[in-house]
This record gives C-alpha cells, sequence and structure tokens, in this order.
C-alpha cells in the first residue's frame, strides 16, 4: 500500500488525506472534487502505478513533439468548419464560396505556422498541409454543416469532475456523429471504448441529446473508424464504476503492456528494474477514499 486511505465524505465537500513533502505526518484536508480527464481514466485503465506517479503525485509528462502540430492542425479544421457554420446559419450569397475552398483551409492553417510564439518546424508545416489538402480531397464538396465544435463538457461522477473537449459533432440523417480528429496513431485502431463513453457522457450533459455513432479520422492516413455509441446510462454506469475503481485503490500496482513504451516513468516502475529511482519527495500525494 502506497498511501493511507482518506475519510469519509461530506456534503459537496470532501475530505481526503494529503501528503506534503518533508512532512511526516500526513493532513486531512476538505477538497471540493478531484479532477479527471479521458486521458487520466485511459491510464488508470492501462497501469495503475502510471496513474498513481502522474495524477497523485503529480509528476510531469515530458512534452511530445507531436503536441503542437496536432493543436495547430485541430485549430485550422476548427476555424475552417466554425466558417461554414456561419455560411449555413447566414445568407449564403454574402459568403462565396471561398468558405469551403482549400485555400482558405491552409490559411487557418499557415496562421498557426506564423505564430512567432507556437511556431512550427517547416517539417511540422509540410507534413500538415499534405494532411490538410487530403482531409479537403475526401471531403470537396460534402462537408457536413457541424452542429458542435470544440465543444467543451464537465461531467460530475461522485467527488470526481471530468472534464473534456469534443473536436465536432455532426448532425446527419442517422443521427448525432461524435468526430475526433486523431493525429498519433500511424496505423488505424478502432475507437476506444472508454472514450466513446465519456464523449457520450459530455455530448449528453451539454445538449441532452444521444449521439448515434463515433469516428475517428486519421489525419496520417486519411481513414475512418466509426462505431455505434452505446445508451448515455449504459456509459454513465461504466465510467462510474471506473471513477470507483480509481477512489478505492490503494495499492497501485504496475501493469506492462504495451503502452509501457509510451511511458515516462520506467525509471521508477518496478516491473522495469530491480532498483527503479525512487519517488521524488518533492511530490505530494493525494489519497482518495469517498463515499460515493
Ligand atoms: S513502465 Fe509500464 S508498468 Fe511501469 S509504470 Fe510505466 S506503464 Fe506501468
Amino acid at each position: 500500500m502506497l498511501e493511507r486511505r482518506g475519510r469519509e465524505s461530506v456534503t459537496r465537500k470532501w475530505l481526503c488525506t494529503h501528503y506534503r513533502a518533508g512532512k511526516q505526518k500526513p493532513v486531512v484536508v476538505e477538497i471540493d472534487t478531484v479532477k479527471l480527464s479521458y486521458t487520466a481514466l485511459k491510464t488508470f485503465q492501462q497501469c495503475n502505478f502510471r496513474y498513481h506517479l502522474r495524477y497523485n503525485r503529480g509528476l510531469p509528462s515530458r512534452p511530445r513533439p507531436a503536441a503542437q502540430s496536432s493543436r495547430a492542425l485541430h485549430g485550422a479544421l476548427h476555424l475552417f468548419h466554425q466558417g461554414l457554420q456561419q455560411q449555413h446559419v447566414q445568407d449564403t450569397a454574402l459568403f462565396p464560396p471561398a468558405a469551403n475552398s482549400l485555400d482558405t483551409l491552409l490559411a487557418h492553417f499557415k496562421g498557426y505556422y506564423d505564430n512567432p510564439l507556437r511556431p512550427l518546424t517547416e517539417e511540422q508545416y509540410q507534413e500538415g498541409r499534405a494532411l490538410l489538402m487530403r482531409y479537403w480531397e475526401a471531403h470537396r464538396g460534402q462537408f457536413p454543416t457541424p452542429y458542435l465544435l470544440e465543444e467543451k463538457f464537465t461531467l460530475h461522477v461522485g467527488p470526481f469532475v471530468l472534464n473534456g473537449r469534443i473536436d465536432r459533432v455532426d448532425d446527419t440523417p442517422d443521427g448525432f456523429e461524435i468526430i475526433d480528429y486523431k493525429l498519433a496513431q500511424r496505423s488505424i485502431i478502432p475507437p476506444d471504448p472508454l472514450q466513446l463513453d465519456v464523449y457520450q457522457l459530455g455530448f449528453h450533459a451539454q445538449t441532452g441529446e444521444a449521439a448515434k455513432k463515433l469516428s475517428f479520422y486519421y489525419l496520417r492516413t486519411g481513414q475512418t473508424e466509426t462505431v455505434e455509441a452505446d445508451e448515455p446510462a449504459a456509459a454513465q454506469s461504466r465510467v462510474r464504476t471506473l471513477c470507483r475503481d480509481i477512489n478505492r485503490e490503494q495499492e497501485f500496482r504496475p501493469q506492462e503492456g504495451a503502452w509501457c513504451t509510451s511511458c515516462d516513468f520506467r525509471e521508477f516502475c518496478p516491473a522495469q528494474s530491480r532498483t527503479p529511482r525512487p519517488i521524488p519527495a518533492k511530490n505530494h500525494a493525494t489519497q482518495l477514499g469517498f463515499d460515493f
């Protein structure tokens, strides 16, 4: 067991045991909520120890080189579809076809390339242009009018607050379709059921509606993977169970798998070394143990 358990819950406030660096005894503190994200839930599902280091002990992840490209591509697609949305709700005569032109899409992306605060490398810029050109060619003349764009959501699950953002939702003849742009994977993988649950709940929380489908659009290959979405009640039950597991967990054992190759904490991991590095003392730990 890494840390002792916390205390019981109180109305709207939650008590947890907080371990401060350099202090012998933990203190019980009152908190409003514990923040989570889909990434945090996924990390816990894969490896409890990695979750503990990242989210209980607060060890930082290494910056990912692709993050800058991903932000720029998401931003360019957002601006492009926003233009289409505006074209749809306003008099189309005032908006010439330039709103859905390839030049418009690439101009949005160049805006990110030219940003001196977060510049892209020339290689990232050229790769991004090629991906967007393929995206535009694949949809030419058939761009859907988005129902939602870059929609942030917040879900409350017991003491947890689950934050996230949906890239896009289309209102199709078959029902609402959640779209998620993926840059990281070079090969197609089926949409993660957990991500599907979280997005379904986020969409339901924002609109009161239920999505019929979730599609992952792989920017590097130009392919789309679509799955049917489950009912919000079933998604809520699964996410709640996972949050309860996080709340109850005490041992945080490492679980090895394919995800170890991208783990930033291998040097601390007892599954990787007989003599792992000690976890830095400067990082505090918060142990949960709520009733919900
Ligand atoms: S190396 Fe693997 S087992 Fe160890 S903490 Fe990272 S993900 Fe978990």
